[in-house]
């Protein structure tokens, strides 16, 4: 495999600069490949002991074939010795016949003194007698031929014994048999082997230190190399710090080094890729809408704050100005609710692609939640003013119906607008500004621009400070109940009051106060969550009214309940109300709950539950406001209510526009279709009852009979009522 790897691949982009790059390389290729590190490492231990061991062990091996000769080499050593003094005391010419021995006693002693004989046996070499023995008598004695060669070495290797033939003896005619003492034999092997030790020693340290320098440089330093880059690499396998080989020679592994370098290159580039990728997937989730893949609120408050931040820097008279614009979809939630969140996510696309395409490429346009979109776009002198760009984009909206699975939606929205830096300099202070105007479009009744102005602030304050009085008013019981007669068209019976809530706000007026409408306080109290416990204060009340007056009139009368959509998803409603129908021991007949679609639409499953859980404790259930929300047939149908309420404003104009009218003439049709009563709120004059009656209208309720009153009046209106409702004039 040809590998090639060069320079720059093998540094990987280390954003080190050139020198330091280079200085670098040079530390660590010294460091990695200094004889030092070598002998360090482990391995070149084990080698080295290793290479040691077994040169040491060889040579000792064949120390102990050679100690054996080296041993003989002494001993024959000795024996030339003793063999030279015994030939100086043998006289060469003898007149004696060989029957004597040659040696006499001074000699004896002088040879026994000059050498180290300790013992002789002299014998006549003809017939192998034995003629003198001098000192120690040897171990070794001659009685026949095969006798002469023999030699003796005594166990404690105290002396040895040999023997001296004639030709040995200037070819006297003698045997001799000799016996040396040999201690100094052991000293010397002593000796001989120490150094032979020292010897080996130096010997196996330059084998061995040779070797290694062979080894080192072909093994060791390549494998060494080789673990600095694998360590780099798992220390920092995204810039692994790899060092170019420098060795010279190709082999099995400098070629595994360059194959090692390669992988660790191609998997630091991997895991870079992957980063990336995880960076990008990351950087899409945390700052873009999934849906319709337009900036979040989070990137475009990003933006937002880098325009601002640039332009705070500038010229104070070359400051540009921006528009921030915020939309809200008109009635999202019902589309969402009725169609399926298909239909719902594939409108909240088209919508993001058609404000996209319609504004220009230095417009950010983002999704912000739900159904809600804002656009920050620079002010130009063509465009200069925010409101033109919101009305240019409530066209956009408007222009044509957006077309869905085949199906054409007529989209509407609310728009609030703010400018930088007129409303404010802060990017989150003007993106809140255009949030209030966008609030503020909405309560004006949708579908319309708003931009801010300062007394929207001044409103927001104002509501801070009702929420804080109305807290106050209901914590001092100064909350009252009114109460509005109900009657059956056909009959003219009184069947039932409607409990209106009523807040008599006291101040420094002459009146000392005056009435806060519900519809003012209520929408105040349902968003921040004080509805809760006011509407369970109305419940109860209300109930404990519907007692008192059933014992006070003789008469059933069922009590109508608002219940807010904040209710009816928060608190448990349906114990709560269990509980007050026990404890005020009001007939659950009696007492009837109105609800409006819209709370009905934000969870369609909860909703049936919990409608048919109250049904259950046998309390009637009717739709308020009933043709003003997104009604669905097939939810009705759904829904176990008893009664459907036709808001004020078809009855108020019933009779000036045919499209009133004919929604009035609808619904009753359709709650006579589902088995439901139909009861008109709004009721004010004579010629209202007459179309209502005319329709086939159930039950009604209005001005026309009477206001909202207190609890006595309303006593009083009922011992009153003649019972009929021709007598209002
Ligand atoms: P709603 O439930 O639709 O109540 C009917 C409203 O129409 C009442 O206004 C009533 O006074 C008014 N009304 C009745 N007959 C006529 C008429 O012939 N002509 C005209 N122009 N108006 C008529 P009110 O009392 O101001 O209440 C307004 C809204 O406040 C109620 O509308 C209801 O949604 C809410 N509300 C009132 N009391 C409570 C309550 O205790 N709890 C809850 N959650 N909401 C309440
Ligand atoms: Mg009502
Ligand atoms: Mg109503």
């Amino acid at each position: 495999m040809a590998v090639s790897i060069t320079e720059k691949n093998l540094l990987g982009t280390n954003t080190v600069g050139l020198s330091k790059e280079k200085s670098a390389q040079k530390r660590a290729k010294t460091s990695i490949l200094s004889t030092g590190k070598i002998w360090r490492s482990p391995i070149s231990w084990k080698i080295t002991l290793a290479v040691f061991a077994t040169i040491l062990t060889v040579q000792v091996g064949i120390f102990g074939f050679t100690i054996q000769g080296h041993e003989q080499g002494i001993l024959d050593r000795m024996k030339q010795e003793a063999r030279i003094g015994i030939m100086q005391a043998i006289p060469a010419e003898e007149n004696t016949a060989f029957m004597q021995s040659p040696i006499d006693k001074t000699e004896w002693s002088q040879l026994s003194n000059s050498t180290k004989i300790v013992g002789l046996t002299v014998y006549n070499s003809h017939d192998l007698l034995m003629l003198e023995n001098y000192g120690d008598s040897p171990i070794v004695q001659i009685h026949q031929a095969q006798d002469i060669t023999k030699t003796y070495w005594s166990a404690d290797g105290s002396f040895y014994e040999f023997t001296l033939r004639p030709f040995e003896l200037n070819a006297r005619p003698y045997i001799i048999v000799a016996r040396v003492a040999s201690t100094n034999v052991l000293d010397e092997k002593i000796e001989y082997a120490k150094q032979r030790m020292i010897i080996f020693f130096l010997m196996a340290s330059f084998v061995t230190s040779v070797l290694m320098l062979a080894l080192s440089r072909w093994l060791l330093e390549p494998i060494l190399f080789l673990r600095q880059s694998l360590l780099s690499a798992a220390n920092d396998a995204e810039n692994p710090h790899l060092i170019e080989p420098p060795f010279k020679t190709k082999d099995e592994i400098t070629q595994s080094i360059n194959i090692a370098h390669s992988l660790i290159l191609e998997n630091a580039k991997n895991i870079k890729k992957i980063k990336s990728a995880a960076q990008d997937q990351i950087y899409n989730l945390a700052y873009f809408d999934q849906l319709t893949f337009l900036p979040n609120r989070t990137l475009f408050l990003q933006k937002l704050t880098e325009f601002t931040a640039g332009e705070a820097q500038s010229d104070e008279d070359h400051v540009r100005r921006a528009a921030i614009i915020i939309l809200d979809l008109d009635h999202f939630k019902d589309i969402n609710d009725s169609m399926g969140h298909n239909v719902g996510d594939a409108l909240l696309k088209a919508v993001g692609k058609r404000l996209r395409a319609a504004l220009p490429e230095t417009a950010v346009v983002a999704r912000l939640s739900e159904d809600e979109y804002a656009v920050m776009m620079p002010l130009s002198s063509s465009i200069n003013n925010s409101v033109d760009v919101a009305e240019r984009i409530l066209r956009v909206i408007r222009m044509e119906p957006f077309k869905v699975f085949n199906e054409n939606f007529q989209i509407r929205a609310s728009i609030g607008v703010s400018t930088y830096p007129d409303h404010g300099h802060d990017p989150n202070q003007v993106l809140k500004n255009a949030d209030i105007a966008l609030n503020r479009a909405k309560e004006e009744g949708r579908d319309t621009l708003k931009e801010y102005t300062a007394d929207f602030d001044r409103a927001v304050q104002q509501r801070f400070q009702m929420l804080r009085d109305l807290r106050d008013a209901m914590e001092q019981d100064q909350l009252e109940l009114y109460f509005q007669p109900q009657f059956d068209l056909t009959n003219g019976e009184i069947i039932g009051a409607e409990a209106l809530l009523r807040w008599f706000k006291q101040d420094n007026s002459k009146e000392g106060g005056s009435f806060i409408s519900p519809a003012v306080f209520i929408p105040i109290a349902e968003q921040s969550g004080l509805i809760v416990p006011i509407g369970e204060w109305v419940m109860r009340k209300a109930c404990e009214q519907a007692m008192k007056w059933k014992t006070e009139t003789g008469r059933d009368i069922r009590v109508a309940i608002n219940v807010s959509g904040a209710q009816f998803q928060q608190s448990d409603l349906v114990a709560f109300t269990k509980q007050v129908l026990e404890e005020t021991s009001v007939p659950p007949h009696l007492v009837e709950l109105e609800v409006t679609e819209s709370a009905f639409m934000d969870d369609i499953d909860h909703t049936v539950l919990t409608l048919k859980a109250l049904h259950a404790l046998g309390v009637e259930l009717a739709i308020d406001d009933f043709g003003t929300g997104y009604s669905s047939l097939s939810y009705l149908r759904q829904f176990p209510i008893d009664r459907l309420k036709i808001d004020q404003s078809f009855i108020r104009n019933a009779l000036n526009d045919v499209n009133d009218a004919s929604i009035t003439r609808t619904i009753i049709t359709l709650g006579r279709s589902l088995g439901l009563k139909v009861i008109a709120e709004g009721v004010e004059t004579k010629e209202h009852e007459a179309f209502l009656v005319d329709e086939g209208c159930d039950e009604v309720q209005g001005f026309r009979y009477s206001k909202p009153i207190p609890y006595d009046d309303f006593v009083a209106y009922v011992n009153k009522y003649s019972g009929k409702l021709a007598d209002f004039s």
